[in-house]
């Protein structure tokens, strides 16, 4: 049978794009999101007929619990889990309203520990299975205005090294794949032309470009506890 993906947040931006790239490599694809139209919409257009669409808010353990087990009861072991499920609330940390803080904390970061633990156990089961976190450039490096985002962001990349420490014994490899400026419904709003001037390729990057990457990650036998960068050169200026 087929490899099992499960993708969070993978009915819009890079979690589509990277379900659409691995659905065209031959993985049945579990698309998780809040919003199950736009999940099963997202499915509808996947390359194959063997993907499934789950509604589940990834910061609710109890939601992710139960959506694991469904996964798990009606799709098999997972081979891949790619945390793309994120949302930022940018604005100086003077103007950030706690109920904002909770928000980032629990969805970027404990949402993706919370689906990590999850799917560990059906991993354990497969052959050589591997997790990305979605992280961001600016968790490595930090941005004005970004503050918990930012935080958000690089705990998850203590948390991805760690995990790959945790689990290598038994061939499970974690890896984080930090983007930098993305054309996503995130960035929609962002004032493009003064914030391309700061990229050294000029350009946002494209959500199928971030997906080849991670890819790459999760087809690398030999790579684990690593964060990969695909930024277009942002970092470097930063
Ligand atoms: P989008 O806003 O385009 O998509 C976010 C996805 O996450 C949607 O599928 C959304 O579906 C899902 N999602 C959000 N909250 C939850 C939740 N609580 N539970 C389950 N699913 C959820 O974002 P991007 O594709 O741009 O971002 C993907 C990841 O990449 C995020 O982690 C983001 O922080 C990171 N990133 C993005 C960058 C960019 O420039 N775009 C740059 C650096 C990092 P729904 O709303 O239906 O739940």
């Amino acid at each position: 049978m087929s490899r099992l993906a499960v993708v969070c947040g993978g009915s819009r931006g890079i979690g589509k794009a990277v379900s659409c790239l691995l659905a065209e490599r031959g993985c049945r694809v579990a698309v998780v999101s809040r919003n199950k139209d736009v999940a099963q919409a997202t499915v509808a257009s996947l390359h194959g007929d063997e993907h499934i669409g789950f509604s589940c808010d990834i910061s609710k353990e109890q939601e992710v619990q139960k959506t694991f087990e469904t996964i798990q009861k009606t799709c098999g072991n997972i081979s891949y889990l790619v945390n793309a499920a994120g949302i930022n609330r940018d604005g100086l940390l003077l103007r950030t309203k706690p109920e904002d803080m909770v928000a980032l904390l629990h969805t970027n970061l404990l949402g993706s520990m919370l689906t990590c633990r999850a799917a560990l156990r059906s991993m354990l089961h497969g052959q050589g299975a591997a997790i990305v976190n979605i992280g961001s450039v600016v968790g490595l490096k930090g941005n004005s205005g970004q503050c918990v985002y930012s935080a958000s962001k690089a705990g998850l990349e203590g948390f991805t090294r760690s995990l790959a420490k945790e689990v290598a014994s038994r061939n499970i490899r974690v890896n984080l794949l930090a983007p930098g400026f993305i054309h996503t419904d995130m960035t929609a709003g962002m004032r493009e032309e003064a914030l391309k001037r700061s990229i050294p390729l000029g350009r946002f990057g494209e959500p199928e470009e971030v997906a080849r990457a991670v890819l790459f990650l999760l087809e690398s036998p030999y790579i684990t506890g690593e964060a990969l960068v695909v930024d277009g050169g942002l970092q470097l200026a930063m």
